[in-house]
């Protein structure tokens, strides 16, 4: 059987945080790391979420960081403005999957990103911010991660605020890395469905930054949406496999539906990687083994990409 290729949108990478390191380039052949321009096109990738991440390090300056990291990005769009195209709202995703040019579209993973202040998540909503995890996996001001796993914490007074204000300006909230009780409080107040851009199942690999059956049903009868990840010990920690990533993409798709199940990979931000998914190129791979095992091909056309465009287009003003 001859397939078409089939359009990809990524919820995750860490390509600004990659690009940061000496010698890694975007438009290299066999350069380190794993996202390239060719290898986006090599495997159909046409939107891209790149996200600016807030490492721990840079806690206490979160705003010059993200801004350091959103420069990098206007950069590289300024740089490969015939490969790259910003896609900021429902408008510019319309026709990104069929589109020539790679949409990117910027988010943001910490929320020490906006320095304790809501004028600042404006700012960089002008900027073209369009999703905000609000932790990591520590403490900070909005909220606890999962590795806070003593205290319990939920979202802050400003952490709802922030959810709130979110709302009010048309962006995605990102639970990935959220402490349950902060995922609650987050599903509690949402306006706007959110989503996990890149986690998978906890019923078949129990890790903390997996979500649990009860958290994937909440999140699809939100209507908000669920994106795989290829970190390998999310995935099967002793066989991280891509037969393994399909059951758990199987297993989000029983709980909240096909329609609400996509891919973040978190490309450039693992060290090692699923066998046969060792970069953006493998994706028909993944595709593939999707129809093996008996989605059709819509479902892995929604899933691969369609599904996450049809999210932002309903979330994003
Ligand atoms: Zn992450």
């Amino acid at each position: 059987m001859v397939i078409e290729p089939i359009p990809v949108a990524d919820a995750h990478t860490d390509l600004l945080t990659a690009l940061e390191l000496p010698g890694r380039s975007f438009a290299g052949e066999g350069t380190e790391g794993h996202v390239t321009l060719a290898r986006l096109r090599a495997g159909q990738v046409r939107l891209a979420c790149l996200a600016c991440y807030i490492a721990p390090r840079f806690k206490c300056q979160g705003p010059a960081r993200v801004l350091r990291l959103i420069d990098r990005f206007y950069a590289l769009c300024g740089e490969h403005r015939a490969d790259l195209i910003q896609v900021t709202g429902a408008g510019s995703l319309s026709g990104v999957l069929s589109g020539e040019r790679i949409g990117v579209l910027l988010t943001v993973e910490g929320g020490e990103a906006l320095g304790g202040d809501l004028a600042v998540l404006r700012m960089l909503h002008r900027l073209g911010v369009r999703m905000l995890g609000l932790t990591w996996n520590g403490r900070n001001d909005l909220a606890d991660g999962v590795g806070e796993d003593g205290t319990g914490g939920g979202l802050t007074t400003l952490g709802r605020e922030v959810v709130r204000e979110m709302g009010r300006l048309g962006m995605a909230v990102d639970v990935s890395h959220l402490a349950p009780a902060g995922f609650r409080d987050v599903v509690r107040i949402a306006t706007r469905p959110p989503l996990a851009s890149h986690a998978n199942c906890a019923a078949l690999c129990p890790h903390p930054r997996n979500l649990t059956d009860d958290q994937l049903k909440v999140l699809g009868e939100q209507g908000g949406m669920v994106c795989l990840t290829f970190v390998p010990d999310f995935v099967a920690p002793d066989s991280p496999t891509i037969e393994r990533l399909v059951d758990h993409l199987e297993h989000a798709a029983g709980l909240v539906g096909p329609g609400l199940v996509g891919i973040g990979s978190d490309f450039d931000g693992m060290e090692e990687t699923v066998e046969g998914l060792e970069s953006p190129a493998c994706f028909p791979g993944l595709a593939g083994a999707l129809l093996q095992r008996g989605f059709s091909l819509a479902e892995v056309r929604g899933i691969m990409g369609e599904n996450l465009v049809r999210y932002l287009e309903r979330v994003l003003k």
